[in-house]
């Protein structure tokens, strides 16, 4: 009897310690560990990167730090991708709108390195629970408190709409989840939905609707269709891997002052050039079509590395106009094949709009953000008047309130910027039965279709980093939210890991030393 005691006490502490202290992140060392920290001072290495998307901000800073000369050349009047800002008057006011909320969650890695060598994580705060509403469930307010496992089953004991006893039914999706591997997870669900594995895993209707729905709409994509696979890997980010994955911190400032403009700044100091207003249309070879030298916008720069880090479509588009360049000259000819088979049949994310809507009067006791993805063509509305300082002055001065809308895999066509609320207006009511007194004062509409499709059957085309390197092209790699990488990363972590990545592959290809890349583990938890 007393063994039997011992042995259930030892199980119980093991399986404590297991819980309490989780596996701590993945390190991935250099593989040059011994190589000088920087390009020695007589060496100049030039380095173009297109795109100044967090991607390519992210290898402009690793680079130009070590002493390379970097020149950015990005499309738009603003750098920052999807992230970007851009003052548009309104209101006889001048007003920081950018592409849309964004959130920063704990397992982002890279990203929280790059805020603190920035020194700007004081414009930060926490976002402490998603709040939801659904059409067929009561509303949610989900948060992870407590170690884990323990941390699950409070959010399914908080919730008025999940039971424990049906996560019980779905036993089967727990090997999924629980004891999840990256490795071979594509094998076996890169090619089913979603939807098909949670049906063949039993997973119940309400789990599905509430839990997984939600994580689905905000990638931007069609549910109908987004790999199991991208979608198990989501998982383990946000939620599973430990229990404070989704925490998540937002700015209280615009992205420009909050992030973009510090890191702009640090690049600027560091010598970066970056060009705004210059789309990059078709790469130049060097003479032995060894390697792309330079572009077309300005064949006399010369550079030694290239890092595509331009939108994924972009990308496509620079790659085929160099193939047609390029026609008449086998040897080039293949290997930019080499690169179109794989990143030509990757396809873009259906089309979305972000709205932001200036009202003559705000809400009662609503949360600042809530996510309502049982709602389309509204998947998410922001109060900006509680978030950011701009907003909050102008709607204490007034007593108006600014609500942002965003309207992923937006389905009414090509419509104009003055036809979307009318669209939207049923379901806005719906959300918030107020608004049908309130008077808009001013609207803007951000459209875009630059989000990369996870779907299923993609999965054997998406390209690594280093991929070029396989088509002979050494000293070109790839960075974007739109790759594969060799451990769990999504959306901006994603964008700005496979930057660094790029970054390392130039590092070490000139003998300095490479940065060390942080990812989850490669496994999930467990449970005992
Ligand atoms: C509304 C919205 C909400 C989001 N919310 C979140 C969130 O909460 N959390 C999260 O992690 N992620 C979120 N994301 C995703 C995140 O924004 C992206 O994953 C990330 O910003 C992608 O960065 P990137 O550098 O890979 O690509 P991009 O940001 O697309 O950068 C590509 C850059 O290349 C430039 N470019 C394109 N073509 C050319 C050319 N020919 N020549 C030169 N330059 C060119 C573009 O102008 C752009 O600046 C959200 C995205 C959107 C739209």
């Amino acid at each position: 009897m007393r063994n039997r005691t011992i042995c259930i006490l030892a199980v119980v502490i093991l399986w404590f310690s297991w819980v309490a202290f989780p596996r701590p992140p993945r390190v991935i060392k250099p593989v040059n560990p011994n190589d000088p920290t920087n390009l020695p001072d007589q060496v100049t290495k030039n380095v173009l990167v297109i795109g100044g998307g967090l991607a390519g901000l992210s290898a402009a800073l690793e680079l130009s730090e070590r002493g390379f000369n970097v020149s950015i050349k990005e499309a738009d009047t603003v750098v920052g991708g999807r992230l970007h800002t851009k003052d548009v008057k309104l209101l006889n006011q001048t007003w920081p709108i950018e592409t849309g909320f964004h959130a920063w969650f704990n397992n982002y890695f890279q990203s929280h390195d790059i805020l603190e060598r920035l020194g700007v994580t004081s414009n930060f705060r926490r976002w402490e629970a998603v709040d939801y509403i659904f059409r067929d469930y009561e509303p949610e307010s989900i948060y992870s408190k407590g170690p884990y496992p323990l941390n699950l089953f409070g959010l399914i004991h908080r919730s008025p709409n999940m039971k424990l006893t049906d996560a019980l039914h779905s036993v089967k999706s727990l090997v999924d989840l629980a004891y999840f591997q990256y490795d071979t997870i594509f094998e076996k669900y890169a090619n089913t939905t979603l939807e098909e594995w949670a049906r063949d895993k039993d997973v119940p209707q309400s789990f599905y609707d509430i839990l997984m729905k939600p994580i689905l709409s905000v990638t931007l994509n069609r549910r109908d269709i987004f790999s199991a696979a991208e979608m198990l890997t989501y998982n383990q980010i946000y939620f599973l891997s430990d229990s404070s994955a989704d925490h998540r911190i937002i700015t209280t400032k615009n992205f420009q002052d909050a992030v973009i403009g510090p890191w702009t700044q640090m690049l600027l100091s560091y010598g970066v050039r970056i060009q705004l207003n210059t789309k990059v249309e078709q790469l130049v070879m060097n003479n032995d079509g060894s390697k792309f030298i330079s572009t077309t916008s300005n064949p006399d720069e010369q550079f030694d590395h290239v890092i595509m880090a331009a939108s994924l479509d972009s990308i496509q588009n620079i790659l085929k106009s160099t193939e047609k360049q390029y026609h008449d000259n086998e040897q080039i000819r293949n290997k930019i094949n080499c690169l179109l088979r794989k990143v030509e049949k990757l396809p873009m994310a259906p089309p979305y709009k972000v709205m932001r809507v200036w009202f003559d009067k705000q809400l009662q006791n609503k949360p600042e953000i809530l996510e309502t993805p049982h709602h389309h063509p509204i998947n998410l509305v922001v109060q900006y008047n509680l978030l950011e300082e701009t907003y909050a002055e102008w709607a204490n001065r007034t007593g108006g309130s600014v609500l942002e809308f965003h309207l992923y895999t937006w389905s009414y066509g090509d419509v104009s910027d003055d036809r979307v609320w009318d669209l939207i207006r049923p379901t806005a009511e719906e959300i918030y039965p107020d608004i049908k007194y309130f008077k808009i004062l001013a609207y803007h509409v951000h459209s875009a279709n630059d989000f990369p499709s996870f779907e299923i059957n993609t999965h054997q085309f998406r390209p690594t980093v280093t991929y070029p390197t396989e088509c002979e092209l050494p000293n070109l790699s790839f960075a974007g939210d739109w790759l594969y990488t060799d451990f769990p990363s999504a959306l901006m972590e994603r964008a700005v890991t496979t930057g660094r990545q790029a970054a390392n592959h130039v590092l070490l290809s000139e003998g300095v030393r490479q940065s060390n890349i942080v990812s989850i583990n490669l496994d999930g938890p467990g449970i005992v």
